[in-house]
């Protein structure tokens, strides 16, 4: 039988360990807002992509797997910095706005893919 100062310490543990994963969880959060704000610019490892979804550039979408859960999906182009900005980009879609299909083993991915809308002959 468990008794009553067993159950209060486990509680009292689980207390500790609940201000220990939201205090690491703030960080995280606050080092990535940092990270933005100085203008990141993230390597393919750090991205997390769609599956299929391309920004009008031709590059895929793509997200910082370290963002948090009101992030968006952004041109992968411009998060690695080697966008070209004299052609159109997506605007950041809102995670909770827009339902992009992640990358997946069954779905496929956009990494690595670029298909830019070919320009009409003038
Ligand atoms: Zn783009």
């Amino acid at each position: 039988m468990i008794t009553q100062e067993q159950y209060d310490a486990a509680v009292a543990q689980r207390k500790d360990a609940e201000q220990v994963i939201n205090d690491f969880h703030k960080q995280r959060q606050e080092a990535f807002d940092q990270r933005m704000k100085a203008g990141a610019i993230f390597t393919d490892d750090e991205l997390y992509y769609s599956a299929t979804s391309l920004c009008p550039c031709g590059h895929g979408l793509a997200y910082p797997k370290d963002c948090g859960a009101f992030h968006y999906w952004d041109c992968s182009a411009i998060l690695k910095g080697i966008a070209d900005m004299s052609v159109q980009h997506t605007d950041q879609l809102p995670f909770s706005m827009y339902d992009v299909k992640g990358e997946s083993d069954y779905r496929g991915t956009t990494r690595g893919v670029f298909r830019p809308r070919t320009r009409e002959a003038t």
